[in-house]
C-alpha cells in the first residue's frame, strides 16, 4: 500500500538541505507521495529506505507481464464498483503430454481457432499451457513442432531438468510449478535466466506462502504467479478470496501476486462453474483442458463483462463509414453516435437493406443517441461540423441526411444550418432501417 507524505517524511533525513529542489524534506515527501518527483532527487536517502519506499509504492498485487504483451495482477480493489479492474485475466488451454497424439494435434489446431469478434473487437484465448507428466523430451519436442513460434506458451512440469532442456530449444512465456522446496533453486534460476514469470504452488496457502517467502528473500525473484490448489469448488473460491483480501486489505506481500487456476478432468458444467468462479473471483489466468469454442466464447464474454469499465463506454472511431459495399455519390447518408452498441445495431441493418450507404459517426464520447442528445453531445452543430470535417459534400451529389427518429427534434435546426439540404427523419429502431431505406431511397433522384 502506498505510503502517505507524512510516512515518507519520517524516513527522510529531515535536514531541509534543499538539494532535492524542494524547500523542506516535508514538501519533498508530499511531492513523492503524489508521484510528482522521483526518489533519487534526494542524494541522502539510504539504500534501505529507498527499498522500503519503492516496495511501499508498488500495487498490493504485483503486475506481471507475460510475453511483453499481457499484463496480469496489478489490481487495487476487491470489487469492481469501488474503482475498476484493470488487467483482464488470461484464458488458456491445457495440453498434457499424456493425451493421445491425435487429441494433442486436434486440440492445438482448435486452440488457434479460438478467436471471436464481439462488438467489432477481436478476442481470443491467449495462452497455450503444456504440461509434462512423462518427462520425455523427445515427445515434448514432437508436440512443440505443432506449436507456432509466436504462441504465448507456458510449460509446467515437476522436474526442473526437463524444463532446463526445454528452455534450450524453445522460448517460453511462463514456467512452473514450484511446489517442492528442494527444487526451488533450479526453478528460480531458470526463471531468472529466461526472464519469465514462475508459477508457485503448494497444497495449502501456508505452504505457498513459505515457498514465496523463500524465493523472495533468498533469490530476490518476484515475478511470481500463485497456482491455486483445486480440491473443491468452495475451497477454490475461499483461497482466491483470501489471497485477494489479504493482499488488498492487509497489504500482505507474500500473497500479493497474480493467480492461476488449472481446471482439468471435469465435466463441462463443472468446468464452467470453476472457470466462471475463477474469472469472477480474482483469477489472473484461467486454464481449461477443453477447446470447444462454446466454452471459450462463454468465458471470453464473461471476462468482457467483468473487465469492461462501465464508466467508459465502448466506442467506435468517429468518421464516415462505407457500409454494404461500394458507396457512390448517390448512396444514402445516415448519421448516428459513436457508442459501439449503436454502431453495431445500425451497421448490420444497413447491410440487411442491401443498399450501400454512408454512415456518419459523430463523436459523442460513446453515448447512445438519446443520452448524447440530452447531454448536448449529439446536436445539430456537431453533426454539421462532422459533415464538414469528412468532406461529405464532395462525396455525395444529393443533399439528403437521414437522422435517427429519436432526435427528430433536431431536424429544423439542421435545416437552418445546412441550407439546401433535406433532413429526413429515420426510424427510431435500427431494425426498421432496411424497410425504411427501401421505401424512401430512390437512386434516380
Ligand atoms: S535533499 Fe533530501 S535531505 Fe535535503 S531537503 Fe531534500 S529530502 Fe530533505
Amino acid at each position: 500500500m502506498a505510503l502517505t507524505g507524512l510516512e515518507i517524511y519520517k524516513l527522510l533525513p529531515k535536514t531541509n538541505c534543499k538539494k532535492c529542489g524542494f524547500p523542506t524534506c516535508l514538501s519533498f515527501a508530499m511531492a513523492l507521495a503524489a508521484k510528482k518527483v522521483s526518489l533519487d532527487k534526494c542524494p541522502y536517502i539510504s539504500l534501505e529506505t529507498k527499498k522500503i519506499i519503492a516496495e511501499a509504492s508498488e500495487p498490493p498485487i504485483r503486475t506481471i507481464t507475460i510475453d511483453n504483451k499481457y499484463k496480469i495482477g496489478g489490481e487495487t480493489v476487491l470489487f469492481r464498483h469501488e474503482r475498476s479492474f484493470y488487467n483482464p485475466c488470461l484464458l488458456g488451454v491445457l495440453i498434457k503430454d499424456t493425451f493421445d497424439d491425435k487429441i494433442i494435434s486436434i486440440n492445438i489446431e482448435k486452440f488457434y481457432k479460438l478467436e471471436f469478434v464481439r462488438i467489432g473487437e477481436r478476442y481470443k484465448t491467449e495462452l497455450l499451457l503444456l504440461k509434462s507428466e512423462q518427462d520425455n523430451i523427445d515427445r515434448i519436442n514432437d508436440i512443440l513442432k505443432q506449436i507456432k513460434p509466436d504462441t504465448t506458451l507456458g510449460f509446467i512440469c515437476e522436474n526442473p531438468d526437463v524444463l532446463e532442456e526445454l528452455t534450450k530449444i524453445r522460448r517460453l512465456s511462463l514456467i512452473g510449478i514450484v511446489k517442492d522446496k528442494r527444487n526451488i533453486e533450479k526453478f528460480v534460476l531458470l526463471a531468472k535466466s529466461n526472464n519469465v514469470p514462475l508459477i508457485v504452488g503448494g497444497e495449502t496457502l501456508k505452504e505457498i506462502i513459505e515457498i514465496i517467502n523463500l524465493i523472495v528473500q533468498q533469490y530476490e525473484y518476484r515475478e511470481l504467479i500463485i497456482n491455486i490448489p483445486i480440491r473443491s469448488y468452495i475451497q477454490t473460491i475461499e483461497y482466491l478470496t483470501q489471497i485477494r483480501r489479504l493482499a488488498i486489505k492487509k497489504n500482505f506481500r507474500p500473497l500479493g501476486y497474480p493467480t492461476i487456476l488449472l481446471i482439468e478432468q471435469k465435466q463441462e458444467e463443472e468446468l464452467l462453474a470453476y472457470a466462471t468462479a475463477g474469472i469472477l473471483k480474482y483469477g489472473s489466468i484461467v486454464v481449461v483442458d477443453r477447446v470447444e469454442p462454446d466454452i471459450h466464447l462463454s468465458l471470453i464474454t464473461l471476462r468482457l463483462n467483468i473487465y469492461t469499465d462501465p464508466q467508459k463506454p465502448t466506442t467506435v472511431e468517429p468518421k464516415l463509414y462505407k457500409i454494404g459495399g461500394e458507396t457512390t455519390e448517390k448512396s444514402p447518408l445516415l448519421v448516428t453516435t459513436n457508442f459501439s452498441l449503436t454502431y453495431y445495431s445500425v451497421e448490420p441493418e444497413i447491410l440487411n437493406s442491401k443498399i450501400p450507404s454512408w454512415l456518419l459517426i459523430v463523436d459523442t464520447d460513446g453515448l447512445s443517441v438519446l443520452t448524447a442528445w440530452a447531454a448536448e453531445k449529439f446536436n445539430a452543430e456537431k453533426i454539421v461540423d462532422s459533415i464538414r470535417k469528412c468532406n461529405i459534400e464532395e462525396k455525395i451529389n444529393h443533399r439528403k441526411l437521414i437522422i435517427p427518429g429519436y432526435v427528430a427534434i433536431m431536424s429544423e435546426k439542421l435545416s437552418n444550418l445546412l441550407p439546401g439540404w433535406q433532413i429526413i427523419v429515420g426510424p427510431k429502431e435500427a431494425s426498421l432501417i432496411p424497410k425504411f431505406l427501401k421505401s424512401i431511397w430512390d437512386f434516380n433522384n
